[in-house]
């Protein structure tokens, strides 16, 4: 609601800012370019929940040109300034006078503009022909120690920038970025630099400054003439993740705007999630509208839906809904489009950013290039980028005087640094979980979670990617090849395993199958089992783990030997009608984390099917191998990583759902009952404890061995359950291990799958070992702090139970 409301106001102010406050904008657009300068703002850190840093922006050394000193030898550089003055053609007789409110597109015939750009276009193109062959370009290439075609493409796209007049010529536009620290400064003693300034935006470096400081006591020496005329030596940031691919998931990774998004910020000044598909699935549903619900709709939206054109006209109505015409709006079907006007917007432009751009401004006028066209494209990066991004701020020089280098803001145009934004990763936990994975080379995914809030502190996946690759400006030697390298990587290594995959559960099911049976008093904990390894049922043949016979077995013997035959009866009498209300807590549902593309799984209830067959009812059937299957987590049925986790933390905590979280400063999240009492509860636990810690011979639990035989003894008491998914005829079948930890007072819960690898308690189990003897170590060596959750958020959570 806070968010619709927040969306609200942005798009009020856009639309004041376009219609009622024209003249002021138009104005301000309009006048010399050559006294302004933006001031791109430092983009937000990234912080572990202990405060530890994860991203933060670091300067970076730069090359620039000033097209205005440029000399080239085959360029006529004065011909390509004079361009935009030809381009947008007849200017406005007197700038701001007397004009009516905006009406966008009416200002000169489209066509004759398209026309006039196709010409400037082609002069540009005939202008740099030989811009490869520049004396500048090759003594630069030597003196950067980088290839001739590389500066020629930053030179070009530079000038290309002024040519299509959104720069004006004296601005310093970046041609060459990440040029090493020895070279610029030896550059920047014969060349201009616009340190002053640069040193004015890493005023608040750690670290960094001193380096910067001391670079600016630099003499220019008088004597020695520049050999590169028109270049500049500028600073600029680039995101850095100080721990290469660690966290890659959670953090995410920058990218630069698409043109389509640039030219959606161009126009709107705002820039929503999937602006384009958005706009087609609107097209699309105000066809369908009848005339009555069209009529109904209306009454409420205070506009017929099958006149709203625009995205932004269609958000404004809807945020500004009160909650009852919520409902009955999405109950006539616009239940879509409320939620898109529920999200944030990816990007909104501050004033001065909206005046630079010229948004909503006619094409006449003059619209300059974006001051910074990084944008979060993966994980928290992504989702919390407005939060992130900070504004750029605007200096306005009063004077054309060359020497007059003071530039000043005015009132609110000083740019503003982005929010730094805590995670609740705990870097040791973060560590630990990714060690273990990639300890061994199959693929997979850890997801560790605070038993208490369902706070994440741990997300890991592999294989897994480096976010500083992806960083803008993305240039620099080798960086095209070892993106595209990453990309085609068929082992998908930006595929979250963790929360984007959906895996059979196998044996990890009978869990939540115990405790249901239990909860509906359909089996007890005195009832005994036969099991000869396999169950005969419609004709076929369902074999227990390995065909082996367990004899007779009670439900903790079943779940810490895993027996199928067990679980398979036990799934039978509870059903899946009877399963559906506590299995849809956890499983076919998004789990809500904070995160682009996570996975719903499937729980193939009755709901599901009908939804996933409508034409064919015989697949709609339920029979009772359905039911074995279910209550062994195989057929249909299908979950992430994150779920798995979020299901054993409700084990531990006593019946609590939570919903899993990154943001540590986000709202958090409320906790479901799942509806399983404590004493039900507390017999699952049982079982869970011995799968790990019951080791007499013929008896023992199916994780016992990796805990206790292969290494030194934990600190710690560990409860889980080993599964062996099968998921293809002839593959390796996926192994699991999920549990919690320390069993008499559980902090953790985790989940460790792995791709193919075999039997659950053999490869899966003793990854989960590995990553606790990491974060506690051992008995005789116990670890002081595991790191995470911390203390006061203990209480925290706690309370809030
Ligand atoms: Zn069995």
């Amino acid at each position: 609601m806070l968010l619709g409301l927040a969306f609200a106001v942005v798009l009020s102010r856009l639309a004041l800012l376009q219609i009622v406050r024209y003249e002021k904008y138009h104005k301000l657009a309009t006048r010399d370019r050559a006294t302004e300068q933006m001031v791109p703002a430092l983009r937000g850190h990234i912080l572990d929940r202990h405060g530890g840093i994860l991203a933060e922006d670091q300067p970076f050394y730069d090359i620039s040109v000033r097209a205005d000193r440029l000399k080239l030898g085959y360029v006529d550089v004065a011909a390509l300034i004079a361009l935009p003055a030809k381009c947008r053609g007849p200017q406005e007789a007197n700038g701001a006078g007397g004009r009516p409110a905006l009406q966008r597109g009416e200002e000169e015939p489209a066509q004759a503009r398209a026309r006039l750009r196709q010409e400037c276009d082609a002069e540009f193109e005939k202008l740099v022909t030989r811009l490869r062959e520049e004396p500048f370009v090759k003594g630069l290439a030597r003196t950067l120690n980088r290839t001739e075609e590389e500066v020629a493409t930053g030179l070009y796209k530079a000038l290309r920038c002024v040519a299509r007049g959104w720069a004006a010529a004296r601005t310093p536009l970046r041609i060459v970025s990440g040029v090493d620290e020895k070279t610029w400064l030896s550059l920047r003693a014969v060349h201009e630099d616009v340190f002053r300034d640069s040193a004015r935006l890493f005023g608040g470096f750690r670290g960094q400054t001193a380096n910067f400081q001391t670079a600016g006591n630099w003499c220019q020496s008088p004597n020695s003439a520049p050999p590169f005329p028109g270049l500049v030596c500028t600073l600029s940031t680039r995101r850095v993740y100080p721990h290469g691919s660690l966290a890659c998931f959670a953090l995410g990774a920058l990218g630069e705007l698409s043109p389509a998004e640039e030219e959606a910020l161009r126009h709107e000044g705002v820039l929503v999630e999937n602006a384009a598909a958005r706009a087609r699935y609107w097209e699309h549903l105000r066809d369908d509208i009848s005339d009555e619900r069209a009529a109904r709709l209306e009454r409420i939206l205070r506009a017929d839906p099958r006149d709203i054109r625009s995205l932004s006209e269609l958000y404004g109505r809807l945020s500004a809904l009160r909650p009852a015409d919520r409902e009955t709006v999405a109950g006539l079907g616009l239940a879509e489009p409320l939620r898109w006007s529920e999200r944030p917007p990816r990007i909104q432009l501050a004033e001065p950013e909206l005046i630079w751009l010229g948004v909503g401004l006619p094409a006449s006028v003059a619209h300059n290039a974006l001051p910074d066209r990084a944008i979060g494209e993966l994980g928290i990066e992504r989702v919390l980028n407005e939060k992130l991004r900070g504004k750029s701020g605007m200096k306005w020089r009063d004077s054309l005087d060359e020497a007059d280098d003071e530039l000043g803001f005015r009132c609110h145009s000083q740019p503003r640094e982005g929010d730094a934004v805590a995670l609740t990763l705990s870097l040791s936990w973060q560590r630990a979980a990714e060690n273990a994975l990639k300890s061994q080379d199959k693929l997979g995914a850890i997801m560790v979670l605070d038993v208490a809030g369902g706070d994440v502190l741990a997300m890991a996946s592999w294989p897994d990617f480096d976010p500083n690759l992806f960083s803008p400006p993305r240039d620099g030697p080798g960086r095209e090849e070892r993106l595209r390298a990453l990309l085609s990587d068929p082992r998908k290594p930006l595929l979250n395993r963790a929360i984007a995959a959906q895996y059979p559960l196998g044996s990890v099911m009978k869990t939540l199958i115990a405790a249901v049976a239990l909860e509906k008093g359909l089996v007890s904990t005195s009832e005994t089992f036969e099991c000869p390894g396999y169950i005969l049922e419609g004709g076929q043949k369902f074999h227990c783990d390995d065909s082996r016979a367990h004899g007779t077995v009670n439900l903790v013997q079943a779940i810490r030997r895993s027996c199928n035959v067990a679980f398979m009866q036990i799934g039978a009498r509870v059903g899946v009608e009877n399963l559906s209300p506590f299995g849809r807590q956890v499983f076919g549902r998004r789990t809500g984390i904070e995160l682009p593309g996570e996975a719903a799984g499937i729980f193939p209830d009755r709901a599901w099917r009908n939804q996933a067959y409508p034409h064919n009812p015989g697949a709609r059937t339920w029979t009772k191998g359905n039911d074995y299957l279910l209550a062994i987590g195989q057929g249909q049925f299908s979950a992430t990583v994150l779920q798995a986790a979020v299901l054993m933390a409700a084990a531990a905590n006593g019946g609590y759902v939570v919903t899993p979280r990154l943001w540590l400063d986000g709202a958090a999240p409320p906790l479901r009952p799942l509806g399983v009492s404590q004493a039900n509860l507390a017999i699952v636990r049982q079982g869970l404890e011995e799968v790990v810690n019951v080791g007499r011979p013929g008896e023992r639990g199916t994780a016992y061995s990796p805990f206790h035989e292969q290494g030194p003894e934990l600190p710690i008491r560990v409860a889980g359950k080993t599964s062996t998914a099968e998921h293809r005829k002839g593959a390796e079948p996926h192994a699991w291990f999920v549990g919690y930890a320390p069993t008499d007072n559980p902090q953790v819960a985790f989940a460790v799958l792995l791709e193919e690898a075999g039997h659950g308690g053999a490869v899966a189990a003793p990854l989960a070992y590995r990553m606790l003897r990491e974060v506690y170590g051992t008995r005789a060596a116990p670890v002081k702090n595991p790191g995470g959750p911390s203390e006061n958020h203990n209480v925290a959570a706690g309370e809030e139970r």
